[in-house]
Order: C-alpha cells, then sequence, then structure tokens
C-alpha cells in the first residue's frame, strides 16, 4: 500500500463540523449561527493597546510560557476572584488559543493506554484531542432537559486507569452550569483514583439567571489537581487572536511549558500585551458582558421556538441546543445543509457533539454571540423553514 497517506492517527477523526458550517454559511451568504465566535466589535482600549503594542516593537518572541505582565494578570485575577494562590512563574502558560491549552495539557500528561473521561455531549475538539494524545475517552452522559449526570455513571466511568477527567463549565453545547455539588462529586472520584480534571472554563464570565462558576480548582484537594484552562477568546471577544492559557499545579506545569514550546514557541508578543491590559477591565465590564449575552439569549429562545425548535434553555456560555424532531427530521447534518443552502442559515448539526453520531440525530445547536440585527435576519429567513422542509427531509 502507497505510503502517500495520512498517519492512523490522522484518519481516526474527521475535519471539525463546527468550522466546516462556517466555510458553507460564507459560500451560501448565510447568517452564521454555528461556529461560536462575536460579529461585534473588541473592547476599544484592548484593541489600542495591541496596536501600540506592535508601535513599541513588541515584535519578537515573547518567553515562551507567556509574557510576564499577561501571565501575573492571569494569577493576580484568578486568585481575586476565587480567593486561591496561583503564582504566575510556576503555574501559569500562556498558549495559542484554549485550542492550544487543551492539546498541550493533553499530550503532556496522557499516556497511550490511559483512561479520560469526558461528559457527553462534548465541544468537538475534546475527541481528537484524546486520540492525538492516545487516551481512551470514556463517556459519561449530560441528560436534556437539564443535562443532569447520573451519580452511578460517572462513578463507574473512573477506575485505575483514569488518568484525567476533561470538564466544561460552564458548558458548550449544552449551556449547563456545572453546581458546586456537582463538582464536589467529580472532585471526590478525581481524589479517590488520583485523576486530574482538566477544566475548560472559557465561558467564565457567561451564566445568566443566578447561576455562578465554579472552578474545580477551588473544590478541596482539587488545586492540586487541576489544569484550568482559559483564554481571551470569548471574555473580551477576539476569538482570531489565539491567546490562551493554563493554571496547573507546579508539578504539571514543566510537562505543559515543554509541549507547548515545542509545538508553538508561544502566542502572538503583541497580542500578549493587549491581553495583560483586558484583564485589569473593572468587574463592571463582566457584568454588563453577562447581561448583554442574556438579552441575547432570550432573544434567540424567542426567534426559535417561534419557528418551532425545541429549545434547551441555557444557563451559561453562548449555545442554544435545540431538538428538532418535531419536524419529522431524521438526520441533523443533512437538516443543517438544508438549513444553510436553502434558509441562509446556519447552525452545527448534534452529532458532531456525541461519540456515537446516532445520539445527536435529532439535535441542532445555535449560538447567539452575535448582534441584535444578525439574530433578527436569521428570525426573517427562518420564516422559509416551513416551506422548505416538507421534502425531503419530512416523513
Ligand atoms: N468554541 C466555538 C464553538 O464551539 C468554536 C471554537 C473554534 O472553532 N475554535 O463554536
Amino acid at each position: 500500500m502507497s505510503k502517500l497517506t495520512g498517519s492512523k492517527k490522522a484518519t481516526q477523526f474527521t475535519e471539525s463540523v463546527i468550522r466546516e458550517m462556517t466555510r458553507l454559511n460564507d459560500l451560501h451568504g448565510g447568517v452564521n449561527l454555528s461556529q461560536g465566535f462575536p460579529d461585534f466589535p473588541a473592547p476599544q482600549l484592548i484593541k489600542d493597546v495591541a496596536c501600540q503594542a506592535i508601535q513599541d516593537d513588541i515584535n519578537q518572541y515573547a518567553v515562551t510560557w507567556g509574557a510576564r505582565p499577561l501571565r501575573e494578570a492571569v494569577a493576580r485575577e484568578f486568585t481575586r476572584r476565587y480567593g486561591l494562590p496561583v503564582v504566575a512563574d510556576e503555574q501559569v502558560t500562556v498558549c495559542c488559543g484554549s485550542t492550544e491549552a487543551m492539546m498541550s495539557t493533553m499530550m503532556a500528561v496522557i499516556d497511550p493506554g490511559d483512561e479520560v473521561v469526558i461528559f457527553e455531549p462534548f465541544y468537538e475538539n475534546y475527541g481528537p484531542d484524546a486520540i492525538l494524545s492516545g487516551a481512551t475517552p470514556r463517556y459519561v452522559t449530560l441528560r436534556e432537559p437539564d443535562w443532569s449526570f447520573d451519580p452511578a455513571e460517572l462513578a463507574a466511568a473512573f477506575n485505575n486507569k483514569t488518568k484525567a477527567i476533561i470538564l466544561n463549565t460552564p458548558n458548550n453545547p449544552t449551556g449547563k452550569v456545572f453546581r458546586r455539588e456537582e463538582l464536589e462529586m467529580i472532585a471526590a472520584l478525581c481524589r479517590k483514583w488520583d485523576a486530574i480534571a482538566i477544566s475548560d472554563e472559557i465561558y467564565e464570565h457567561i451564566f445568566y439567571d443566578g447561576h455562578r462558576h465554579v472552578p474545580i480548582a477551588t473544590i478541596e484537594g482539587m488545586a492540586e489537581r487541576t489544569v484550568t484552562i482559559n483564554g481571551l477568546s470569548k471574555t473580551y471577544s477576539v476569538t482570531g487572536w489565539r491567546v490562551g492559557w493554563t493554571i496547573s499545579p507546579p508539578s504539571l506545569t514543566g510537562a505543559i511549558r515543554k509541549v507547548h514550546d515545542f509545538l508553538t514557541v508561544g502566542a502572538a508578543a503583541p497580542l500578549q500585551e493587549a491581553g495583560a491590559a483586558a484583564l485589569g477591565l473593572p468587574d463592571q465590564y463582566y457584568v454588563d458582558l453577562a447581561a448583554k449575552y442574556q438579552r441575547l439569549r432570550d432573544m434567540l429562545l424567542g426567534i426559535l421556538e417561534r419557528h418551532h425548535f425545541t429549545c434547551y434553555k441555557p444557563y451559561g456560555a453562548y449555545y442554544i441546543m435545540t431538538d428538532i424532531s418535531g419536524f419529522g427530521v431524521r438526520d441533523d447534518v443533512e437538516f443543517a445543509r438544508v438549513l444553510v443552502k436553502e434558509v441562509g442559515v446556519a447552525a452545527v448539526p448534534g452529532s458532531s457533539f456525541y461519540k456515537d453520531p446516532a445520539r445527536g440525530r435529532t439535535k441542532l445547536r445555535f449560538c447567539y454571540c452575535k448582534r441584535e440585527q444578525t439574530l433578527l435576519e436569521a428570525d426573517r429567513r427562518l420564516g422559509k423553514l416551513a416551506a422548505i422542509l416538507p421534502q425531503p427531509l419530512r416523513t
């Protein structure tokens, strides 16, 4: 057989469906409610600092594990907000987005054969992250409508081979915000089985209706076994800047930094300067951010329900998982294709969030990190849906 093929690893997963939906959307001139990135401007202050940093010739490599001002800002803010001491020099590593932070962490801590517990539905990157790092995934189901998990099922997923659990709270794609009692259950299992929590907290500041974000690192005994992953993308509406970070216990930092260094060397230096300024924004910024997303959530919920989608109300992050079985639809991917081509609205097929695609076949995810006028345009276009659906998708 020819050797001009991809590796075994690379053939085990497909291209990202989320990013493919954006490409399809652009092809058809749709309203993009698929890939979660804002279509409104980033805060002026941080744009100014980024421009100034380039003018000031901050144009060469930053320290591999992150420019000091940003690392110190990350440590300072985590401590100020959650009361947990973080030492920038020993615990913070800046990466090219939280995507790289997750990959570097997985590659740094996983050996082939190690098991990793993943809640399902999951953000699609975690599948390839597991394959590329050699992990054997063990899935635990979050069940709608409230996306709760069965404590017995979670406990049964842990064993001697469990190296880590991947957690994402506030959660993409479900909008679930893990409650303290749930995190305590997870933490107890991590302590019992000597496992690491890899906690993706990229939606840290986006929660609603009285829910609060609790970092699992703050639960008793977890600071020494948690890698917290975060970044500028969602909090400051700069998903294209690719600046993220890990906060790790000192025992794991060296491994993460080595992998990160040889993968990417470092994140963009001038944008790290802007990141330090961003983390200095006043608390009101975060209050306003959550309030704005709550308004957009309510608006998109209203729109989708009016167009006959069954919605699972999110309490955090900026996605709405919907059920499309009311349309008589059997194939989420086909439905999403028709939606973008014929209606002009892009969403993400539910199957991309499940190991077994069949489990997501009746689901579709919409994002609302968009201007009101963008959502209104989606509303207008969705008006066409009823006329289009009877064939070929309706049974
Ligand atoms: N988090 C975003 C989403 O789920 C996309 C992130 C990305 O494409 N890197 O849509």
